[in-house]
């Protein structure tokens, strides 16, 4: 049986702004969703980006570890459930070499806990902390930590970070800015909001 690819957007091998620690940070491409003010627009389409296989990714994550001491994968997009088959693979493959899952999803836990697509269910099984929910640009949050919306909630899932529950919603947004051939790239919190209340990118310019 051939082995399950992903659709990869974009990887950052080490951030401090999407999640505990050090982290790989994978941009998977692809959502069904278009919720207004999504970070990541070039991120929506089903479109042919980098398809990598699970064992590549794995490769990648675990040069990053050695390279930069990362504790952990973050997964992004894009939907990272909508590739929930083959993310799930790498996820089990990540915990098994000691490393953490967190993922970022537009669906909530509660649609994720009864959807019964391929997948979804081994990739829930997978992760430790899920963050859940769409973005909802009216309900804009700085204060807490790699959340964009009000609505969104960071779960822990598998108890790994139960020690820091409750931390990430006292500490405010984060983001990093890098220069990546001749490109700015923003993560985390990429978003400023003027005095009229109107957003706009740090890596654009004009409010929305
Ligand atoms: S679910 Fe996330 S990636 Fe998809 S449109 Fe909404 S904010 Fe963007």
């Amino acid at each position: 049986m051939s082995e399950l690819r992903i659709n990869v957007a974009m990887v950052i091998p080490c951030t401090e702004a999407e999640g505990p620690g050090k982290r790989f940070g994978l941009w998977v491409q692809g959502c069904p969703m278009r919720c207004p003010g999504c970070c990541n627009p070039e991120m929506l389409e089903f479109e042919d980006r980098r398809w990598a296989s699970v064992s590549e990714v794995l490769a990648e994550v675990l040069a990053a570890r050695d390279a930069h001491g990362i504790e952990g994968v973050t997964i992004l997009g894009g939907e990272p459930f909508a590739q929930a088959e083959a993310l799930a693979s790498l996820a089990g493959g990540l915990r098994a070499a000691g490393l953490s899952v967190m993922i970022f999803s537009g669906y909530t836990r509660r649609a994720l806990e009864s959807m019964r697509r391929p997948g979804v269910a081994a990739l829930l099984a997978e992760t430790d902390l899920l963050v859940d929910g769409p973005f909802v640009r009216e309900e804009l949050d700085h204060t807490r930590r790699w959340i964009g919306s009000r609505n969104q909630v960071t779960h822990d899932l598998s108890g790994r970070y139960a020690a820091l529950v409750g931390s990430w919603d006292t500490s405010p947004n984060t983001l990093e800015i890098r220069v990546i051939q001749g490109r700015l790239v923003v993560n985390g919190s990429p978003f400023l909001m003027d005095k009229l209340g109107r957003l706009t990118r740090l890596d654009e310019g004009e409010p929305e």
